[in-house]
């Protein structure tokens, strides 16, 4: 099949990319086509990780859907914007795809072969597969070396960031959008009153926690494989709310849900017991379940989860998770460019920045790519409009927060609100993807990010 494949040309800087999944295909394609030379080092097939089983680029770890395709759905959007911005691994998946209704699924093999195909085609592009152990100290490099980075190149990010700016691994709770919840069965305030009524709390009775707790110890959870079990030191730190909950029948009420310094102002009495909701994005929009990283499969979490009053009807936008997840604390050390906070030469990108999922990490290889290919040639980084998808989750990544830095899809909750609000949902979103559309194209007229591609027919497979 013939595909318009975007080509370039022009004097190369030189740049090193280090890991061949998503995001290092994208960044290394993206940089080579604004005419640098790239070095991309793959470590796979020689040294492999837990989860990869082939030596191609781009190897899809699990599922083969990259999600909603429909362009008022978050990842929807998330893959046009990835379009018009001319993305290898968009437009990859988009010729290798399979039947999926509204999602975009690919031919696992075929995918990854021509993204391997395109990335060995490319002039400016040498492959070489060979585990990088140290961080380049002196060439511009980009690291994207994803969830299961090797344990030797893990030290060094670790040596660079401190020890504990490095996750090992994730622990996710669970994220709803605030719309779903019923304001009706819940109340704001913080513990002891201190601070502003920074928390929904969502009041149990007796009866209503006995019924909660009972559910939760008989549903089903994901067994944990062998290299997701190795570094139990992790494991211990954020265990999963049903293992607490096994330790006895008031555990919970004694741990994360405990009730001390909280009245419901609808009674003036303490509840049983308490699930407390966090603020999760600037905008307020989402809200995490404070202390819930669990392992239960996602169908059960809906069950469980919507037994705690107010979370009857709600719109999960993230399951909790756990599986091992090597990932910095982009917040205190990312510009929104994905370039490292005072240095020059140094991007990272992919999932081990924090930007979640398959098309989340191809995001931000695209932007280090841009960023990396824009800074050697002398021109401004780009830091793409916060209305757009892809600047949402830049923004999000690398803006600093209190409390601890957990990894995030696309979602519209991201987005800034509309002005003025749209109250019909679909409507709401229908509004999100215009405005998302409107406003990148704008930005990449303005900035003339597409100026130095020249595009030539390229035959692909
Ligand atoms: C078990 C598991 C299941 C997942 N399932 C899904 C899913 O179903 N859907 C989804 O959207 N996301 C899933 N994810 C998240 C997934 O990892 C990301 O979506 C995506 O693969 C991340 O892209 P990436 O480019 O950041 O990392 P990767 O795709 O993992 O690419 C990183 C590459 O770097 C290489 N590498 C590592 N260390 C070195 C080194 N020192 N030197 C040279 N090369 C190195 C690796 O071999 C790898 O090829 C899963 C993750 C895991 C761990």
């Amino acid at each position: 099949m013939l595909h318009m494949m975007p080509m370039c040309s022009g004097d190369g800087a030189a740049l090193t990319v280090i890991g061949g999944g998503l995001a290092g295909c994208e960044a290394a394609w993206q940089a080579a086509c604004r005419g640098l030379d790239v070095l991309l080092y793959e470590m796979r097939p020689h040294v492999s990780t837990p989860a990869h089983r082939t030596g191609l680029l781009a190897e899809l770890v699990c599922s083969n859907s990259l999600g909603s395709n429909l362009p008022d759905r978050a990842p929807g959007l998330l893959k046009e914007e990835l379009r018009r911005l001319r993305s290898l691994i968009i437009s990859c998946a988009d010729a290798t795809a399979v039947p999926a209704g509204g999602a975009l699924a690919v031919g696992r093999e075929a995918f990854s072969q021509r993204v391997t195909e395109a990335i060995a085609a490319h002039p400016r592009i040498t492959v070489r597969h060979e585990e990088v152990t140290e961080l380049p100290s002196r060439e511009a490099a980009i690291v994207a070396t994803g969830p299961l980075t090797s344990p030797a190149l893990a030290q060094e990010i670790a040596a660079l960031a401190g020890e504990e700016q490095l996750y090992f691994y994730d622990a996710m709770a669970p994220i709803v959008a605030l719309e779903s919840i019923d304001q009706s069965k819940v109340f704001r305030a913080s513990r002891y009153d201190r601070g502003e009524d920074d928390y929904i709390n969502c009041p149990m009775t007796r009866e209503e926690y006995d019924r909660f707790v009972e559910a939760l110890l008989s549903a089903e959870t994901i067994p944990l494989r062998d290299f997701e079990l190795e570094d139990k030191r992790f494991f211990e730190a954020c265990l999963p709310i049903e293992v607490l909950a096994a330790r006895g029948h008031d555990a919970l009420a004694y741990g994360p849900l405990k009730p001390v310094g909280l009245r419901d102002p609808r009674t003036g009495a303490r509840p049983y017991a308490v699930v407390q909701l966090r603020q999760d994005n600037l905008a307020g929009t989402l809200y995490n379940l404070v202390g819930f990283q669990t392992n239960l499969r996602w169908p059960e979490q809906r069950r469980v989860f919507a037994l705690i009053p107010g979370l009857e009807q709600a719109e999960w936008v993230r399951f909790g998770q756990m599986h091992r997840n090597t990932y910095i604390n982009s917040p205190a050390l990312l510009e929104p460019t994905m370039r490292w906070r005072g240095r020059s030469d140094l991007w990272f990108a992919g999932q081990i920045v924090g930007t979640e999922g398959y098309v989340g990490s191809t995001a931000s290889g695209l932007i280090a790519g841009l960023n990396a290919a824009r800074s050697l040639g002398g021109q401004p980084e780009a830091v793409l409009p916060r209305t757009t998808m892809i600047g949402a989750l830049m923004h999000y990544v690398s803006a600093f927060r209190e409390g601890p830095f957990q990894p995030m899809k696309a979602s519209f909750g991201l987005l800034p609100e509309l002005e003025p609000p749209v109250r019909n949902k679909r409507q709401r979103y229908a509004a999100y993807a215009a405005r998302a559309r409107r406003d990148l194209d704008r930005y990449i007229s303005d900035q003339r990010l597409l100026d130095d591609w020249a595009p030539s027919d390229m035959a692909l497979g």
